[in-house]
């Protein structure tokens, strides 16, 4: 008599055999999110957040400024905020005269 699997048995390499298809998935839709997120910082990068175009960036005190090419939105790096309240209005006013036409 040829050995036959339980249902059981069936069911569970059944199930092996879905969870390792759906890693491998998984594993697909994460590389394609990584994939997407290095996409979207290049096509972002050093873009105004809020019209797209160009940003240009400039050096003060030792922290970088971009300002947009076309609204003139001013915009910080991650912590540069607490360092321009920092500083003193003669300070800001400096650091706003660089970007005065
Ligand atoms: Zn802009």
């Amino acid at each position: 008599m040829a050995w036959k699997p339980s249902e059981k048995e069936e069911e569970y390499y059944a199930r092996i055999e879905f969870e390792k298809k759906k890693k491998l998935e998984e594993e697909k839709h994460q590389k394609l999110a990584r994939e997407e997120k290095q996409r979207l910082k290049e096509l972002h990068f050093m873009k105004c957040p809020k019209c797209g175009m160009e940003l240009i960036e400039i050096e003060y005190r030792g922290f970088k400024v971009d300002k947009c090419s076309e609204c003139e939105g001013v915009w910080l790096d991650a912590g540069e905020l607490e360092t321009v309240s920092n500083l003193e209005k003669k300070g800001l006013d400096k650091l706003f005269s660089v970007f005065r036409k």
